[in-house]
C-alpha cells in the first residue's frame, strides 16, 4: 500500500487544550474546530476534547457535524448564520450564533422567542479595526442594549488584526471593546484567540477562543511550540519508494530544474502536492528522515518528491516525516512563504487517516 499518511495524537490534543486552562484559568474555553478541525479530522479531535467548554465554527454545516456525532456541547457559529431559514435549524440544534450585520438581526429578533426558550447567548460582533465583521463601536452600543432590554444574554466578540505581534492598531482595538464594554454593562465577552491568550492575560474575560495551538502549531513568527509549551498533533508521514544513483550533470523531475553537481544518491518519497504539501517551494523544504533533516531535489510532483540521500544509510520502505514532532509544521510553512493553519487545513482526503 502506498505509505502517505496523517496520525493524530489525541494525548498531545489532549494536553494543548491543559495548556490553554493553565493559561486562561478564569475563562470558559470555546475550543475552534472549523476546517475540520484545522485539517485534523472533527471526529476525532471532539473527542479528545471533551473537556472542552464549547466548540466553535464557521457555519451551520459545520456545527451539525458536531451533533452528527451526538456531540452536545455548545457550540457558536462564528460568522453567525447564512439565510433566515437557517435560524430554526441552529435554534433546533442549540448552536449560538454572531451577529455581525443587520440582516442578522432582524433574522434573530424574527425568532426571539425559540432563541430565548432555549437559553441561548447571543454573540455581538464589534468591527474595531479589522474591516471584515462587525458593527461599528458607535453603533454597536444601541444594538446590544436593544437585545438586552428584549431579554438576551449578548456576548461582546472581536477579533485582533494582529494578535500576533506589537502593533499599534492593536491598542485601538483594544480600547474601542473596552468601551462598548463599559457602556453595555454587565455583559460577558471574549476577543482572545491563541495568540491574544498568550499575549494578554488581562483580556481573556468570559471566553477565549483557541485554534492553532490546540493543535500544536504557533500562531507567532518568531515563537516555536517549544517555547509555547504545546505539542503537535498531527504527524504526515510518507516512504520511500525508490532509489536512485545519479551523476553529475544529470537532472531531477519535471522541468529538469535540479542538476547535480556531484554524483549523489537520491531517494524517491511516497507524498506530493495531490496529499497537500506544497510544491511552490521546493528548493527550501526539507524532510525529516529519524530526525535528521533531507533536502527536497527538483520539483514536488502530484504523488512524489525527489530528497538527497547521499551519504546516507537509508532503504526503500524507510519512512519519512514530512511534518510533525520532528520537523515542525511551522518551520514547512516558514520555508513556503504560508503559515501552518494553511498547510494543515489543506490536506487532501488521499493520505490514509490514523
Ligand atoms: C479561527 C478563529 C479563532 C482561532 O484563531 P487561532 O489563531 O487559530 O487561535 C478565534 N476566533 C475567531 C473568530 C476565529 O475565526
Amino acid at each position: 500500500m502506498r505509505q502517505a499518511t496523517v496520525s493524530i495524537d489525541r494525548e498531545a490534543l489532549q494536553s494543548n487544550l491543559n495548556r490553554v486552562k493553565q493559561l486562561a484559568p478564569q475563562a470558559k474555553i470555546v475550543s475552534m474546530v472549523k476546517a475540520n478541525a484545522y485539517g485534523h479530522g472533527l471526529h476525532d479531535c471532539l473527542a479528545a476534547l471533551n473537556a472542552t467548554d464549547a466548540f466553535g465554527v464557521a457555519c451551520l454545516a459545520e456545527a451539525l457535524q458536531i451533533r452528527d456525532v451526538g456531540d452536545q456541547h455548545d457550540v457558536t457559529l462564528i460568522e453567525g448564520v447564512f439565510a433566515l431559514d437557517e435560524m430554526p435549524i441552529a435554534i433546533a440544534n442549540r448552536f449560538e450564533v454572531v451577529i455581525h450585520q443587520q440582516q442578522q438581526l432582524d433574522w434573530l429578533i424574527q425568532h426571539q422567542d425559540a432563541y430565548q426558550a432555549q437559553g441561548l447567548k447571543v454573540w455581538v460582533k464589534l468591527n474595531s479595526g479589522m474591516n471584515r465583521l462587525g458593527f461599528k463601536h458607535l453603533e454597536i452600543i444601541a444594538i446590544i442594549q436593544d437585545l438586552q432590554s428584549r431579554g438576551f444574554n449578548c456576548v461582546l466578540t472581536m477579533h485582533f488584526a494582529n494578535a500576533d505581534r506589537d502593533y499599534p492598531l492593536n491598542d485601538l482595538q483594544v480600547q474601542q471593546f473596552l468601551e462598548v464594554k463599559t457602556a453595555c454593562a454587565p455583559i460577558l465577552a471574549s476577543c482572545c484567540n491563541s495568540a491574544a491568550i498568550y499575549k494578554w492575560p488581562e483580556l481573556h474575560f468570559d471566553y477565549v477562543r483557541p485554534g492553532i495551538m490546540l493543535y500544536g502549531a504557533s500562531p507567532f513568527a518568531d515563537q516555536s511550540v517549544d517555547q509555547l509549551k504545546l505539542t503537535p498533533v498531527m504527524s504526515f508521514n510518507a516512504a520511500i519508494i525508490a532509489t536512485n544513483q545519479i551523476q553529475a550533470g544529470e537532472y531531477v523531475g519535471y522541468g529538469s530544474t535540479f542538476q547535480a553537481e556531484h554524483d549523489m544518491q537520491i531517494a524517491i518519497v511516497s507524498i506530493g502536492y495531490g496529499d497537500g504539501y506544497p510544491r511552490a517551494y521546493s528548493k527550501q523544504n526539507y524532510v525529516s528522515i529519524n530526525g535528521q533533516a533531507v533536502a527536497l531535489v527538483g520539483r514536488v510532483s502530484m504523488d512524489m518528491i525527489a530528497i538527497d540521500i547521499t551519504g546516507l544509510n537509508v532503504e526503500i520502505g524507510q519512512p519519512v516525516e514530512l511534518w510533525g514532532k520532528q520537523r515542525l509544521v511551522d518551520d514547512v510553512a516558514a520555508a513556503n512563504g504560508t503559515i501552518g493553519y494553511e498547510l494543515l487545513c489543506r490536506l487532501s482526503q488521499r493520505p490514509q487517516r490514523y
